[in-house]
């Protein structure tokens, strides 16, 4: 049996890692960037309690290794820049524990070293095509050390090489994108707010959100969002300090401590800043006629507001990589239905999860009323959602 794997992100480590154990099986994990490059991971990320338990429940070594390098994640506040609170969620009421806080580049760090000695670097995927002999398996090729390498008949092929996927659009073609209406920035500063800044927060001035917390060794991630048309470029003046200043500063009053930190931490970074358009694209978990499977990013790009990309990346890989070892370990070796059951198992949960995440959307798209969306958020069908979304993490 062999198996490969496009991608040593999140989803790929935790694959990579887990299907080792299956014995007898080759397994190879196929990586564009070099080893110990995480450089194109430098902002911070909230990885919510439904990782950490479905991780706990299949890598509980891994996980540890992840909490040591991380800060726990158990609030969630949201406030006005003013300083209003609207909403103050201590997770333990809708989860079965707390979610992680930490550095992008880390948690690669953590995932890639404990996926060793499997990950091949610098391998960059340049084509993929069917088996000559048996049409449901394929083969891949690229490039490493600026040579062609290529592997064939491999029984199963894993894409977890994200959202732009090569592998899925080589396979499936280009995917469906929905454009939702948001900018969203993103930037990593040292921790200068003097204690301000800790746990998971956002602050809104009208539909305009700031989002922040604080991750290891001592930085604060801060994030913003404000709406757009939603096939709109991002303006290039809309990224001016200026423009940054006068989005998130209340009218009315005056900011916040917390505000004025951000606001005043934003305008100076605002070179340094990251930008993207909030977007989500078709959900796809396997290729039609082969035996391809998509993973995390590849298989769901999401609209990013419950933080759940990264997060939904983890559920993935321990939902699939426990019923490819169920499977395997009763001699079951048709791969072509390990997939027909990881869809089953995960289509529907993941449908759940864009749906909500896009619904979360709500406060931040143009003429939103963040007050009474937020008070809503109150209310107990947002909170059952939650409950759903942070418990129910599948695991055959
Ligand atoms: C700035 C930012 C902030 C984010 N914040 C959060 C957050 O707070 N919470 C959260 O849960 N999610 C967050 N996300 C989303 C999250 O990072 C992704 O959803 C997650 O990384 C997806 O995991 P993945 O395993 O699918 O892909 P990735 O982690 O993106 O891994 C893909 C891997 O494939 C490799 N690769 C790509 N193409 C090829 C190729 N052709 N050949 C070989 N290898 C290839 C890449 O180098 C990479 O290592 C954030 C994303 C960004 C950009």
């Amino acid at each position: 049996m062999r198996i490969v794997i496009v991608g040593a992100g999140v989803a790929g480590c935790v694959m990579a890692r887990r299907l080792l154990r299956l014995g007898g099986a080759e397994v190879i994990c196929l990586e564009r960037v070099a080893r110990g490059d995480h450089s194109e991971a430098g902002t911070g990320l909230n990885i919510g309690p439904n990782a950490v338990k479905a991780l706990n429940a299949i890598d509980p070594e891994l996980a540890d290794g992840i909490t040591e390098n991380s800060f726990i994640w158990r609030n969630w506040r949201i406030s006005l820049t003013d300083g209003t609170v609207l909403f103050d969620l201590p997770l333990a009421e809708v989860a079965d524990g707390p979610g992680w806080r930490i550095r992008w580049s880390e948690l690669y760090r953590v995932l890639r070293e404990a996926a060793v000695p499997h990950v091949q670097y610098g391998c960059e995927i340049t084509d993929i095509g069917r088996d000559a002999v048996d049409p449901r398996k394929t083969r891949v090729t690229w490039s490493q050390d600026g040579k062609i390498a290529h592997l064939d008949s491999i029984d199963l092929l894993i894409a977890a090489d994200g959202r732009y996927s090569r592998t899925r659009r080589l396979v499936s073609g280009e995917p469906g994108t929905r454009l939702a209406g948001v900018a969203v920035f993103r930037l990593l500063v040292g921790n200068t707010s003097g204690g301000l800044i800790d746990d998971y927060e956002q602050w809104f001035n009208g539909p305009n959100r700031l989002l922040a917390f604080r991750v290891p060794p001592d930085h604060v991630y801060i994030a913003g969002t404000f709406p757009i048309p939603p096939e709109a470029d991002i303006a290039e003046d809309l990224k001016a300090p200026e423009a940054l200043r006068k989005a998130y500063t209340p009218s009315a009053a005056s900011p916040s401590a917390q505000a004025r930190w951000l606001i005043d931490t934003v305008c100076e970074n605002s070179a340094e800043t990251h930008w993207a358009r909030m977007q989500e694209h078709d959900l796809l978990y396997r290729a039609n006629d082969c035996n391809v499977l998509y993973l995390g990013d590849a298989a769901h790009g999401m609209v990013p507001t419950l933080g759940q990309g990264a997060t939904q990346a983890i559920e993935d890989a321990a939902n699939a990589a426990t019923l490819i070892t169920r499977h395997y370990q009763h001699g079951m070796l048709d791969v072509g239905r390990w997939l027909a059951d990881i869809e089953a198992l995960r289509k529907d949960r993941m449908r759940f999860v864009m749906e909500f995440s896009l619904a979360a959307t709500d406060t931040m798209l143009a003429g939103a009323d963040p007050v009474e969306g937020t008070r809503r958020k109150n209310e107990a069908p947002f909170r059952n959602r939650l409950k759903a979304l942070y418990r129910d993490v599948g695991l055959p």
